[in-house]
C-alpha cells in the first residue's frame, strides 16, 4: 500500500496521509462530528481507544464511521482494524 499525503477533499486544507488509491479522503477535523457518535453494540470496546489514534489514522476513523452507519463490519475490516491499533500501541 502506497501512501501519502493528499488534501482533504472537503476544507482542501489539511492534509491526511492515506492510501493514494483512495480518492475522497478527509482529515479529522472534518470527521469528527461523526466520529464523536457514541459507538453501540458489540464492538464498542474495540473502538474504546485513544482519540490520538483516530486523529493519526484515516483507516481507523473509516472503519469506525461505517461502523455507526451500518452497525456492523466483516471480519476482515475487524481484523484490520485490531492489527493497525496493535501496531500503533507498539510504535509508542
Ligand atoms: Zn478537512
Amino acid at each position: 500500500m502506497v501512501r501519502c499525503k493528499q488534501r482533504c477533499w472537503r476544507c482542501k486544507k489539511n492534509y491526511v496521509l492515506a492510501d493514494s488509491r483512495q480518492r475522497f479522503v478527509l482529515c479529522y477535523d472534518c470527521q469528527k462530528n461523526e466520529l464523536s457518535k457514541e459507538v453501540k453494540g458489540k464492538l464498542k470496546k474495540m473502538f474504546d481507544i485513544s482519540e490520538e489514534f483516530y486523529k493519526e489514522n484515516i483507516f481507523l476513523r473509516d472503519i469506525k464511521i461505517k461502523y455507526l452507519r451500518f452497525g456492523e463490519l466483516s471480519d476482515k475490516q475487524i481484523e484490520a482494524f485490531k492489527r493497525v491499533v496493535k501496531e500503533m500501541k507498539e510504535k509508542k
